[in-house]
């Protein structure tokens, strides 16, 4: 009988990625440092605060500011943009209409605005229920993410209940990450969420640039968007494994490790 362990993309083990919402300032150093590390991120906007100049007053006393529409064009290039609603409501209180407006509209605005394919979802505020999960579907989304995190490295397996690894202020985090280092458990995942206004306010940024360096440093370690790491996995549902052998039903190369080996197998391929 083959010893199977599945992989991701390139036969790396580990999937990293930092996952940031409502689009302000403090994303433009957060940016260049992700790219000096060769981090993904995945980056929520609300496509119509974009377009008013919108700040708020943080309760630590620092003033928030979203980055306006010319200013994030080039911005999140070679990073995933989600959605996170037109306007940032709380959704428990939107008609179904609206609740459709909020999400489909807000894909739309940024599929144009970005000249690029909008698939990801990322809930504003905490509430969520199956009604947002149903509408991020027919919206045609394919993922929403939730404000829930899991604490653990094990894959999503229901994309429209998707809690995410850790929100960068937890105090878990440094451990958080440590045991993700760590880990051999098959496709681990380790992601974090949060604003880049948290890295002022919470005063995080050694300790986010720490930790891209050492996943940097790890060439283990796939560096990916959310809707990349979903796809895959979504792509890895559909593999049929047997005593004695593997077959690819999804539409993209798979990887793993094959009795010591590392195997790639093509779309409709059986090893
Ligand atoms: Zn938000």
């Amino acid at each position: 009988m083959m010893q199977v362990k599945k992989l991701y993309p390139g036969g790396k083990e580990k999937a990293f990625n930092i996952t940031y919402d409502d689009g302000v300032e403090q994303d433009v150093p957060f940016i260049a440092m992700l790219n000096r590390y060769g981090i993904k991120g995945t980056f929520n906007l609300n496509s119509e605060l974009m377009r008013t100049e919108f700040s708020w007053r943080h309760p630590s006393g620092v003033d928030i500011k979203r980055l306006g529409v010319d200013a994030v064009l080039h911005l999140y290039d070679g990073h995933e943009v989600a959605s996170h609603s037109l306007t940032h409501p709380y959704m428990r209180e939107l008609t179904d209409e609206e609740l459709r407006r909020q999400m489909g509209e807000d894909k739309r605005n940024l599929e144009q605005l970005f000249c690029r394919e909008v698939a990801g979802f990322a809930l504003p505020f905490r509430y969520y229920d199956q009604r947002i999960a149903d509408c991020a579907k027919a919206c045609g989304f394919e993922y929403s993410r939730m404000s829930e995190f899991s604490l653990t490295y094990a894959p999503c397996t229901d994309w429209y209940y998707w809690k995410t690894g850790v929100y960068h202020i937890m105090p878990e985090l440094k451990s958080f990450v440590q045991g993700f280092l760590e880990t051999d458990r098959e496709l681990a995942v380790c992601q974090i969420v949060g604003h880049s206004y948290d890295l002022d306010t919470e005063n995080l940024w050694q300790t986010m640039e720490d930790i891209c360096d050492a996943v940097f440093r790890r060439d283990e370690i796939w560096k990916c968007t959310n809707l990349e790491l979903v796809r895959y996995l979504r792509a890895m549902e559909q593999v049929e494994i047997s005593e004695d052998s593997i077959h690819n039903h999804s539409n993209m190369p798979l990887w793993f490790w094959i009795d010591g080996k590392k195997v790639v197998i093509n779309p409709a391929e059986k090893h």
